[in-house]
């Protein structure tokens, strides 16, 4: 096994599919839990056949299908739940009705929120947020500063977000992928918000390479 980096599973949970994220320090279980996006049942049994300590609860973004299970993980783990301001503030007021008219509940409030350049340590290993508005106002990518970067729904395999939803800005979330991710080395691993098609991660080299959208935008 690599110590160098965290570990990383993936589940794929909710209602619109969102890869929910449990990146762990494999020594001393300690980890976080990235877009808690629904099934919290499934995710605590995973937690718990890891054997994980779970101390905080992070989203990428404050859609509802990222944030849905929030609140029944935070009680079961008392854990924080962390939302980057913008999107806390704008997801539980104006930018909420078109998730309400989807069927979700209204955004549970954030414990924590954080903004450019805060950092999350879970055992030898540590998180940074990269603010990349435009998908949301308050959308962010998690990078561990070496290899990991968790993408939420501003960078996906051969696609990007939608910048059409309330508080969306589709180029302000290419200028956020030109410039905050695609200057990371091109080694660096994409974990992104959902799942579309055979190849759930990537590479930023790759992305650069072969992802349409970013093709056209260089
Ligand atoms: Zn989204
Ligand atoms: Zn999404």
């Amino acid at each position: 096994m690599d110590k160098t980096f965290p570990e990383v599973e993936t589940l794929v949970v909710g209602p619109l599919a969102v890869c929910c994220y449990l990146v762990y320090d494999p020594e001393t279980r300690d980890g976080v839990i990235i877009d808690p996006g629904g099934d919290a049942g499934k995710i605590l049994s995973r937690i718990e056949a890891l054997g994980l300590r779970i101390g905080r609860i992070l989203a990428t973004h404050g859609h509802a299908d990222h944030v849905v299970a929030a609140e029944e993980l935070r009680k079961a783990l008392s854990a924080p739940f962390a939302l980057h301001k913008a999107d806390d503030e704008f997801f539980r007021g104006e930018g909420a009705s078109v998730f309400l008219s989807w069927g979700f509940p209204p955004n549970p409030p954030a414990d924590e929120t954080f903004e450019e350049g805060a950092e999350f340590a879970f055992g030898r290993f540590v998180l940074r947020v990269l603010h990349t508005p435009g998908h949301s106002p308050g959308s962010v990518c998690f990078y561990d500063g070496k290899r990991l970067l968790f993408t939420g729904d501003t960078l996906f395999v051969g696609a990007v977000g939608r910048g059409d939803l309330p508080g969306g800005d589709y180029f302000q979330m290419m200028r956020s992928i030109r410039e905050k991710l695609l200057a990371l080395p091109e080694d660096t691993i994409v974990f992104p918000g959902h799942d579309y098609g055979d190849r759930p991660t990537s590479t930023i080299g790759r992305e650069k390479r072969e992802n349409p959208f970013i093709q056209e935008g260089l």
